[in-house]
C-alpha cells in the first residue's frame, strides 16, 4: 500500500528540525519534502538555484576551471583503495548491481576524479595546473537530516578538484580558489567569515570553511572583530586573547556559522594511491598535488535565505531572486480597472526597451484579487521590485508605483524615470 511520504522521522519533534528557511521555503512554496531530508525543488526554487550555478560557473571559469560531469555512482573499489569504505562506511548510500557489485552515491569524488585522470595516462607538465569541477547531486546518509535544504540527505554541491607539479603551484592554485570563493559571496553581498578548520576525513594538511554566520549554524566559530580572520573550535588550541592574525587583544568573537565553503590542500594523498602523475621538464615522472574545493550550492540557497528573511517574508540576495520584477494591474470591476491594458502595454514595453530582463518579470494577472493580497504575496516571496498599475496610471501623464521591497521604499514614476530605475537598480546574472 502507498503511503504519502513522512513529512518527519518518526519520534521526531518539529522544533528540532525546522528553521527559519525550511519554514519559509515550505510555507511559501519553493520546495516539498519527499522523505526525511530529500526535498523536490519546486519552480522558484529551481530558479534561484539556477542562477547560483551561473554565478559559481563564471567565478571558477574566472580561475580558468573546466566543468565536467562525473557519475553519482562510484564503485566500491575505489572507496575501498583509499580506505573510505569502512572509515565513512555509515554516511555513504551503498547500492549493489545484479552481479553483485557494489557502488555507492558519491558525497564526493577525490577517488573518482582522481583515477579519472590517472586513466589518461601520465600528463605532461604542460597540462598543469589542472582544475576541474563539477556541480552535481550530492547524497550522504545523514543519521538526522534537518534544517531543510541545509543538512539534507540529497543535495547539490560545487566540487572542483585541482593537480598541480608542485607545492608551490598547488599553494597557488589554493589561493586562487580562494579568492574567488571570497569574490562570489561578495557578488551576492553576504557577510561570511573564512575560518581555519581542520581537514576532517577528507584529509591533507591546510584547510579553511566558509561560513555566513547564523544562530541556525551547527559549527562553532571563534572570529576577530577586527580583521576577520577565524576558526573552528573544532581546531582546539586556540588562543581566544590575541588574534594570531592581526595582534588585536579581545577582539576575538564567538558566534555558530553555517558552512557554506570548504577548502582543501590534499597534498599528495590521492593522486600517490591512483598514481595521477605528470612528466616533468626533464622526462621524470612525478606525482601531482591536489587540493579540493566544495561550495554546499543547495545548503547556499537556504542559508542565503536563512540571514536576509525576516520571520515572514522571504528575502534574496539581489542576483538570486528567482524573478526581478513583478508588475500587479487593478482588479476586476475596481475604480481603476481600465489602467489593466496598461499594465499588459507596460509588460511589453519593458521586454521591448529593457530585453535582458525579458525573463525576470511576472505579470500578476489574476486580477480577480486585491491589489493589497497580491502585494502581500509578493513581498512575502521577496521579489525586489513590484510595481502596481492603480489610478495614478490612468492620468494624462501615467505614474506608476513603484516598490523596493527589499528597502521598503515607494515612489511614483513616469515611464522614462520607471525604465531608467529598473535600468540601473535590477541586477541579473
Ligand atoms: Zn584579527
Amino acid at each position: 500500500m502507498y503511503r504519502p511520504a513522512m513529512v518527519l522521522p518518526p519520534g521526531s519533534k518539529q522544533s528540532v528540525l525546522s528553521c527559519k528557511s525550511q519554514r519559509l521555503m515550505m510555507e511559501h512554496g519553493l520546495i516539498r519534502q519527499s522523505s526525511p531530508g530529500v526535498y523536490h525543488l519546486l519552480p522558484l526554487a529551481l530558479r534561484s538555484l539556477e542562477k547560483l550555478i551561473r554565478l559559481i560557473d563564471e567565478e571558477m571559469h574566472s580561475i580558468g576551471g573546466t566543468k565536467i560531469s562525473m557519475p553519482c555512482m562510484t564503485t566500491s573499489e575505489l572507496w575501498k583503495a583509499t580506505n573510505r569504505w569502512e572509515t565513512n562506511g555509515p554516511e555513504l548510500f551503498k547500492v549493489e548491481d545484479r552481479h553483485g557489485i557494489q557502488y555507492c552515491l558519491g558525497p564526493t569524488h577525490e577517488e573518482a576524479v582522481t583515477d579519472l585522470i590517472a586513466s589518461q595516462g601520465r600528463l605532461s607538465h604542460k597540462q598543469l595546473p589542472l582544475r576541474i569541477y563539477q556541480i552535481t547531486r550530492k547524497f550522504r546518509d545523514e543519521k538526522r537530516p534537518r534544517f531543510g535544504l541545509l543538512r539534507g540527505r540529497e543535495f547539490y554541491m560545487k566540487d572542483m578538484y585541482t593537480f598541480d607539479a608542485n607545492t608551490e603551484n598547488a599553494i597557488k592554485t589554493y589561493e586562487a580558489v580562494n579568492q574567488a570563493y571570497c569574490r562570489l559571496f561578495n557578488r551576492l553581498q553576504l557577510h561570511f567569515v573564512k575560518v581555519s578548520a581542520d581537514t576532517g576525513s577528507i584529509g591533507g594538511s591546510m584547510s579553511h570553511e566558509y561560513h555566513l554566520p547564523a544562530d541556525t549554524g551547527e559549527d562553532e566559530l571563534w572570529f576577530c572583530n577586527r580583521c576577520g580572520f577565524g576558526a573552528n573550535k573544532e581546531l582546539g588550541d586556540i588562543d581566544i586573547e590575541h588574534c594570531s592574525h592581526c595582534g588585536t587583544t579581545n577582539s576575538l568573537e564567538s558566534r555558530q556559522g553555517i558552512e557554506v565553503g570548504h577548502a582543501f590542500y590534499l597534498g599528495t594523498k590521492y593522486s600517490k594511491v591512483f598514481n595521477a602523475d605528470y612528466s616533468d621538464s626533464n622526462n621524470q615522472t612525478r606525482t601531482t598535488e591536489m587540493g579540493c574545493y566544495g561550495l554546499g550550492v543547495t545548503r547556499i540557497l537556504a542559508a542565503a535565505i536563512e540571514v536576509s528573511s525576516t520571520d515572514n517574508e522571504i528575502r534574496w540576495p539581489h542576483l538570486l531572486a528567482p524573478y526581478q520584477i513583478y508588475i500587479i494591474p487593478s482588479k476586476d470591476g475596481s475604480k481603476e480597472a481600465g489602467a489593466q491594458p496598461i499594465a499588459v502595454g507596460l509588460y511589453d514595453q519593458i521586454v521591448s526597451h529593457l530585453p535582458h530582463l525579458k525573463h525576470e518579470i511576472i505579470l500578476d494577472d489574476r486580477n480577480h484579487m486585491t491589489i493589497g493580497k497580491r502585494m502581500k504575496e509578493a513581498k512575502s516571496l521577496g521579489y525586489p521590485f513590484v510595481i502596481v498599475i492603480g489610478k495614478k496610471a490612468l492620468q494624462p501623464e501615467p505614474l506608476f508605483e513603484l516598490c523596493n521591497v527589499n528597502t521598503g521604499e515607494t515612489r511614483y514614476l513616469n515611464t522614462c524615470d520607471l525604465f531608467c530605475t529598473l535600468s540601473m537598480d535590477v541586477n541579473i546574472i
